[in-house]
């Protein structure tokens, strides 16, 4: 693990100060016992995970294990919502559950219904963050957000700036780079060793995208060898979302 890592290493040790770096994970609502095997693997590495909800998938009895997770170790799990029900609305192009294939009144309609869902089951412990499904939405989305009380939009790196909401995008999609069902986790190490040398000190937090649905035993294991590793550098420091969202005046929204 440590020789795979090497590279990560060295792009760390190639930087004057820890980086700030935080852990998404998409879709909880699907696949319960892997979401939670996610869980014990970062809790205990003592790093903190952000799990993005869909209101619709998801019920009291996942509510109230994570609330009980939440509260024994706080600050160890955030939650926010991910969508509504994570359905594909568009009829061409890319998948979307927010895009142009929806009216700003049935976003709206969307939004609001799954916020209230995740806040009668989070109460608290639920953040005003929100990231679409597949990482994109209209051009509209953000400023019904903004209406609706959303403090965040959480997307990728490549997602259209937008001026309404304060924004902190995932950078490495893990899924993406994993191969042979997490057996080689060569590209991961790199995309990862690559992310870090390009990051400049002054660069938004380094996120790390997680699927668990799709995550195998195999990948859990190379997420808790990476989390020990760095842990053992000490050139990363994890952080929850809520501790990173970024501090700038925003325009049009009172
Ligand atoms: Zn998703």
């Amino acid at each position: 693990m440590t020789d795979a890592l090497t590279p990560v290493l060295r792009a760390l040790d190639a930087r004057r100060a820890p980086l700030t770096m935080f852990l998404r994970d998409d879709d909880a609502g699907w696949e319960t016992p892997r979401l939670m095997a996610l869980i014990d693997v970062t809790q205990a590495a003592g790093a903190a995970i952000d799990l993005a909800v869909i209101p619709q998938a998801t019920g009291e009895a996942l509510a109230e294990t994570l609330c009980a997770r939440i509260d024994a170790a706080p600050g160890s799990i955030g939650v926010h919502q991910h969508g509504f029900a994570h359905l594909n609305h568009e009829t061409l192009g890319r998948r979307c559950e927010f895009g142009s294939a929806r009216s700003v009144s049935m976003q709206r309609h969307d939004l609001r219904q799954g916020r209230t869902r995740l806040r009668t089951m989070f109460g608290h412990r639920l953040d005003d963050f929100f990231t679409p499904p597949w990482n994109r939405c209209s051009a509209a989305t953000p400023a019904v957000l903004a209406e609706l009380g959303f403090t965040l939009l959480s997307r990728d790196r490549t997602a259209a700036p937008q001026n309404v909401l304060p924004e902190l995008n995932v950078t490495l999609d893990w899924c993406k780079h994993s191969r042979d069902d997490g057996r080689d986790l060569g590209p991961v190490w790199q995309t990862l060793a690559e992310a870090v040398q390009q990051h400049a000190d002054g660069d938004a937090p380094l996120g790390l995208m997680l699927h668990h649905g799709p995550m195998t035993a195999a990948d859990l294991d190379g997420l808790r060898g990476l989390l020990r590793t760095l842990q053992d550098h000490g050139g990363v420091r994890w952080q929850a979302m809520r501790d990173l969202v970024p501090q700038r005046s925003v325009a049009g929204v009172h």
